[in-house]
């Protein structure tokens, strides 16, 4: 098992185009090419992080945070991140990053936390727009059955629960093949007229390049007539925060309780409560405080998030309550969220997490 064949997998689970703009996911340091001796998962990469994967003799580490953030002008040791990855290249160690792409998947960072709380009906809190696109392509009738089953495979035509999501309308395509042309209908150097169904899917952006390959794989023209654009339709299932509902209401004073056991908290920063029952629920892992006037227009009874600041905190308005319940705190569980995926998907690999507390904040 190769780096990039754990990359492949995370790729297609959290893909690197659904990261924010100021982010910095994917492979930090190290050979795509290496054989994994072990894997380490962690939240942060820190040198304690560095120096447990090298005397466990784990060659990747999947940390959440990027090791790497802003860029690194040289690397003489004189800071903690240039000795980190010093110490991984020194030790054949690869790094590689989830970050906002995981927290932007619908079964990412914040489905954990929801499912931690026992939320239900959860949905993405803001959905992001630009990551969807639309095919549309021109087919002869006997062949269309094939081609939409290659495009319905490759992962076009979801629209939320629905799949299998298509438009076609029948019109007439036409063509003169040129004289060097191997032509599926009609002969070189003569018009042609053909019956074709115009044809119209939605599909992820990321997966463009499969589309058109089994499009191309699956179509019977030398020559495919296909557009593509980029919608600006949100995509419900990729996006920032999550939504949700407790199955029944509970007291503020229950649910803080609640709150506290299922996220093994010590302490939480709140604002009063201004809500005499909590059901609907927003979460987002991490720092969530610019995702606080969504939680509002959404109609959260209190938002779960991490990083408030003091000013924050006035902006509830009375119509919802903060809950911060620390950065760390909130993202702690994404190492047993890699871990489930990456032993479902690899029975044979070796994953470890790391027992290291990265958390850089001390509470007394
Ligand atoms: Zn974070």
């Amino acid at each position: 098992m190769k780096v990039k064949d754990i990359i492949k997998s995370l790729q297609e689970w959290a893909p690197l185009s659904y990261q924010e703009s100021y982010d910095n996911s994917g492979l930090l340091v190290g050979d795509r090419n290496l054989e994994i001796t072990e894997i380490l998962i962690t939240l942060d990469v820190t040198e304690d992080v560095m120096r447990e994967a090298i005397d466990s003799n784990c060659n990747l580490i999947i940390a959440h945070h990027p090791l790497i953030f802003n860029g690194l002008k040289k690397i003489t040791g004189d800071h903690w991140v240039e000795r980190c990855v010093t110490m991984a290249i020194k030790n054949d160690i690869a790094i590689y990053a989830l970050h906002t792409n995981l927290d932007n998947v619908a079964t990412g960072v914040n489905q954990m936390i929801a499912e931690k709380l026992k939320l239900r009906q959860t949905s993405v809190l803001s959905p992001k727009s630009g990551m969807l696109s639309k095919l549309v392509t021109f087919v002869p009738d006997e062949n269309l059955d094939e081609v939409l089953n290659a495009l319905y495979e490759a992962g076009a035509g979801i629209i939320g629960e629905y799949e299998h999501c298509s438009f076609r309308v029948e019109g007439t395509g036409t063509f003169r093949p040129g004289e060097k042309a191997n032509p599926h209908i009609g002969e070189p150097l003569k018009d042609e007229e053909v019956t074709e169904k115009r044809v119209e899917m939605i599909f992820p952006s990321n997966v463009r390049r499969g589309i058109v390959e089994a499009l191309k794989k699956a179509h019977p023209y030398e020559e495919v007539a296909y557009y593509l654009s980029v919608l600006s339709n949100k995509n419900v299932a990729v996006g920032s925060g999550l939504m949700g509902h407790l199955e029944h209401k509970m007291s503020v004073g229950d649910f803080i309780v609640h709150l506290k056991d299922q996220m093994q908290l010590k302490v939480i920063r709140r604002t009063a409560g201004v809500k005499k029952k909590v059901q609907k629920v927003a979460v987002c892992g991490g720092s969530g405080s610019f995702l606080l006037s969504k939680a509002i227009q959404a109609g959260a009874d209190v938002f779960v998030s991490g990083d408030f600041k003091y000013h924050d905190f006035f902006e509830t308005e009375n119509k919802i309550m903060i809950m911060d319940i620390g950065h760390y705190e909130s993202e702690v569980f994404t190492k047993e969220l890699v871990c489930n995926f990456l032993r479902e998907k690899f029975a044979n690999i070796a994953l470890r997490l790391s027992e290291v507390n990265t958390n850089p904040i001390i509470y007394d």
